[in-house]
């Protein structure tokens, strides 16, 4: 038996699997590699552990030394990275939402990692997957480039700050009219999108997520409660559940955090 799968503190999710960690995109907002750079040891020790004893278990030449020094750079740097010790762990025994990268971007993942990841998820219909990037485009190329079908429990993801949208509307025009299950993420709402791009792009989900800045840069870049009226009010008029996090709940007087029939349904939310 294997370690399981993290819980997670992220209020739209249950538990989080991440089997990369890194991003190149750099954001000046970035939470992950704030706990990269907490942490990379502590992973650098537990995948080094994991791939040693998978080396041992089999006839490969010891490789220990040359890994060693690759993976303490790239965790060091936040370089995007293939963990085998945590794609390997257990899922929970309840049906469970799972978030797939909270400590990286899809876009930057190999092929053939995002392959095995689908294959694992295939095996498993009780939870719900849930993938982000800022590079909406790339579920298009998987699916039409590399022939990936991502399953019905999973979402499909599309991250903005609100700066960089303008390729967005129609990858998740064409990403659910193919049938997938497609979620807007508007997190760290920094800057306001304007009505008829964001209807647009509302119209073309199933789910939309919205959370504002956190940390030393918040009161800078804080998500104005006349855009987040908007979107809700946008949400409302087009019947897509909206999920409003923690941190902004306060400026729109209520919970707000409603979640699409099929996640309800799967994972039993009252
Ligand atoms: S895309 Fe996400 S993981 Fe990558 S740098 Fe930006 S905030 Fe961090």
């Amino acid at each position: 038996m294997n370690k399981m799968i993290s819980k997670s503190k992220i209020e739209f999710c249950n538990y989080v699997w991440n089997t990369y960690w890194g991003c190149e995109f750099n954001c000046f907002y970035c939470f992950a590699k704030n706990i990269a750079n907490r942490f990379w040891e502590n992973i650098l020790e537990k995948e080094m552990l994991y791939r040693h004893q998978q080396v041992v278990n089999t006839d490969k030449p010891f490789i220990y030394h040359h890994e060693y020094e690759k993976l303490k750079r790239q965790l060091k740097n936040f370089e995007p990275v293939f963990l085998h010790s945590n794609f390997e762990r257990d899922f929970p025994r309840k049906p469970s939402i799972i978030f797939v990268n909270s400590m990286s971007d899809i876009a930057f993942w190999e092929i053939e990692d995002i392959k095995k990841v689908i294959n694992r998820i295939k095996l498993n219909p009780k939870y719900i997957f849930l993938f982000f990037t800022k590079s909406a485009w790339l579920y298009e190329a998987l699916i039409k480039d590399h022939g990936i079908q991502f399953p019905s429990n999973c979402y499909l993801g599309v991250t903005t700050d609100g700066r960089k949208y303008n390729f967005y509307a129609e990858t998740l025009k064409y990403l659910k009219d193919n049938g997938n299950n497609v979620l807007l993420v508007i997190e760290p709402y920094i800057k306001q999108i304007h009505y008829e791009p964001l209807e647009y792009m509302i119209k073309q989900v199933n789910w939309v997520i919205v959370g504002q800045m956190t940390g030393i840069h918040a009161s800078k870049n804080e998500t104005k409660k006349e855009w987040l009226e908007i979107l809700v009010k946008i949400c409302a008029l087009n019947k897509i559940p909206y999920f409003v996090k923690n941190n902004l709940v306060y400026k729109i007087g209520g919970l707000n955090q409603y979640y699409p029939d099929l996640i309800e349904k799967l994972c039993q939310i009252k």
